[in-house]
């Protein structure tokens, strides 16, 4: 007999709270940290933490018409409040059925199975040491992505 795991609702806003969205999954089982210079700009921080999940289970559900996004040359994309600065989702410029989330954003707590540590070679000496079941020196690829955030299914 198959047990059918129980959707959850995960809801994200945006620090001044005029963008919210949200998604459903069983579990948010796998993030990231990436440690690359252009996560560090982007979030202000040593690296950013968010997690990749499939376009179809996201919704914005209010605030579109505050999202700004910043294509940089190298196709790094950066979309964000452009009313309170906080990053925002968006999609895969590589792949628009992922959709990176920003976790900061995300309102419910929750604990994952696995971290990733992402471009350990561009990793500040300042950065805390965070223990991660796989640590990546670049970025992984998009068939890893597509496996380590069960992105098929
Ligand atoms: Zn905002
Ligand atoms: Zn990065």
């Amino acid at each position: 007999m198959t047990v059918l795991e129980q959707e959850q609702r995960f809801n994200g806003t945006c620090l001044c709270g005029e963008i919210k969205f949200q998604f459903h999954r069983s579990k948010i089982k796998t993030i990231y940290r990436c440690y690359c210079s252009l996560c560090r700009k982007q979030s202000g921080a040593a690296s950013n933490t968010a997690t990749l999940i499939s376009s179809e289970q996201f919704d914005w559900q209010q605030g579109e018409q505050f999202i700004q996004t910043y294509l940089k040359v190298t196709g790094f994309t950066s979309s964000f409040c452009r009313q309170c600065g906080s990053p925002v989702p968006n999609a895969l410029g590589s792949n628009a059925k992922i959709m990176w989330i920003p976790l900061g954003l995300i309102q419910q707590d929750f604990k994952p199975d696995a971290e990733l540590n992402f471009c350990m070679n561009s990793k500040t000496s300042w950065a805390g040491e965070n223990e991660a079941h796989i640590s990546f020196d670049e970025l992984p690829n998009g068939i890893q992505l597509q496996h380590y955030f069960e992105l098929n299914e």
